[in-house]
This record gives structure tokens, C-alpha cells and sequence, in this order.
């Protein structure tokens, strides 16, 4: 079963003995011809050709990502032992390596599992001149409630911040189906907040969310939030420069 939309599934069946009985919710797409030609579509379909990411003016722009925590903090612990660390990490570098692939200049604040300190977060991103800067996170819930699950983004202050937190925002909700809006807001993070540039702090998911935490410990999902926010840092890129 593959994610297509915020509402949207598809399920490949092979060879079905039996067929549909409709209970009157969703609907239900019959493929016709053959398997093989069926499978074909599929595959070219499932491409994610939604998230083919866009083309930027080439060895023009900086972005520093900042993957949150690190070393002696761990971030949020979810349901199994998942880390926040490790998560944003995994996200972080590939969202290094799509970006770089468009002629975009990346800078990560931390490669490994190290401790750092917010202020030079801030200080690798303002004194590099970055253009943009973006802290990726995963969420807990207080008391860990397995109900809570979601996506958000947030930026401090200015247009430009909260037209890349849509952006951004927009993309990650696409590859995270069934999984709450919690809409783009203003937050007061001190990495947000002190960078010079375009700042936004994104939260994948909740590691302690039933629906979210199942996801994240997945690479396959990694790699599609990675997709999906390296979209949207391009499209921001692309009509904002
Ligand atoms: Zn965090």
C-alpha cells in the first residue's frame, strides 16, 4: 500500500481470487488488461513522479539543515526505543545528497551523533550567509499518548519564512497520508529565531504517534520525507531566489 495524497491510497493486489464487495466508502479504480501491463503502469505511477523534484539555477544557492540534537540529547524517544537523533539525522543527509544533485551548496550542522549546542547551529548558518536555514525534528507527546500523531512547520518572522514553511509543509503531508495537519505557525525556537536568513523548524511526525512512529522507523519513509522537503526548498528557491 502506497500513500498518494493526504486521502489517497493505493493497494496492489496481485492476482485477486476474488472480487469487490463495495461498502459504500472510497472507491474502488478496476484496472483492465494485463498484469504484466497493469504492473508496468504501476510501477511508472508509484514513481512518486508527484515529488519529481524542480530544476534551480545551478551553484547559486546555500541551505544549511540543521538535523536537531545529538550526543548526550537524543531528542524525543518513541515506541520501540526509535530516537529523534537518529531519525532527523537519516533524513538530514538525504536531503543533503537531492539537493546537492540540483546544484544546490548544502551544509549540515552535524554529520554524526554529536553534541551541539544551539548557538552554533546559528552561527554555521549566519556566518556561511546561507539562504535559507532548516532545523528538522521529530515530535513526542506529553505522555506519550500513541493518539497523537501530526506533521507542523514553523517559522519566526517574515514572509519569506512562512512562504518556505508552506512549502515545506505541503510536501511532507503529501507522503504522510492519514496523518494530521497541524498547519504552519509562528514558534519562538532559538534557532529559528536567531538566524539571519529564512528559517523554518520542521517536525516529521510523533515518535510516540501509533501512526506516525511506525512510519519514521522506516528508511523508506525517510527517504520520502527527505523527497518531500527537498521539494519544497527548491520551490521556495525557485520563485523566491
Ligand atoms: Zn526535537
Amino acid at each position: 500500500m502506497v500513500g498518494l495524497d493526504q486521502n489517497r491510497w493505493r493497494i496492489k493486489l496481485f492476482n485477486p481470487k476474488y472480487s469487490f464487495k463495495e461498502i459504500g466508502e472510497g472507491l474502488v479504480e478496476k484496472k483492465r488488461g494485463n498484469i504484466k501491463a497493469n504492473q508496468n503502469l504501476i510501477n511508472k505511477k508509484n514513481n512518486y513522479g508527484y515529488l519529481k523534484l524542480p530544476e534551480v539555477k545551478r551553484n547559486k544557492f546555500q541551505v544549511v539543515i540543521d538535523p536537531g540534537h545529538g550526543g548526550p540529547d537524543p531528542g524525543a524517544i518513541g515506541i520501540g526505543g526509535v530516537r529523534e537523533t537518529d531519525v532527523v539525522l537519516d533524513v538530514s543527509k538525504i536531503i543533503k545528497n537531492l539537493l546537492s544533485e540540483k546544484g544546490v551548496k548544502v551544509r549540515l550542522t552535524r554529520t554524526n551523533d554529536v553534541d551541539l549546542d544551539l548557538p552554533p547551529r546559528v552561527s554555521i548558518a549566519n556566518n556561511t550567509d546561507a539562504d535559507i536555514f532548516v532545523s528538522i525534528h521529530a515530535n513526542a507527546s506529553r505522555g506519550k499518548r500513541r493518539d497523537i500523531n501530526g506533521l507542523e512547520t514553523f517559522y519566526y518572522r517574515g514572509w519569506r519564512g512562512r512562504l518556505l514553511a508552506k512549502r515545506i509543509q505541503k510536501q511532507i503531508l503529501r507522503v504522510s497520508p492519514g496523518s494530521p495537519d497541524r498547519g504552519v505557525k509562528q514558534g519562538r525556537f532559538y534557532v529559528i529565531k536567531n538566524t539571519r536568513m529564512p528559517a523554518v523548524l520542521v517536525e516529521i511526525g510523533f515518535l510516540t504517534g501509533r501512526l506516525d512512529a511506525r512510519r519514521l522507523e522506516k528508511i523508506t519513509h525517510r527517504k520520502r520525507l527527505a523527497y518531500a522537503i527537498a521539494k519544497g526548498i527548491l520551490e521556495y528557491l525557485d520563485k523566491v531566489g
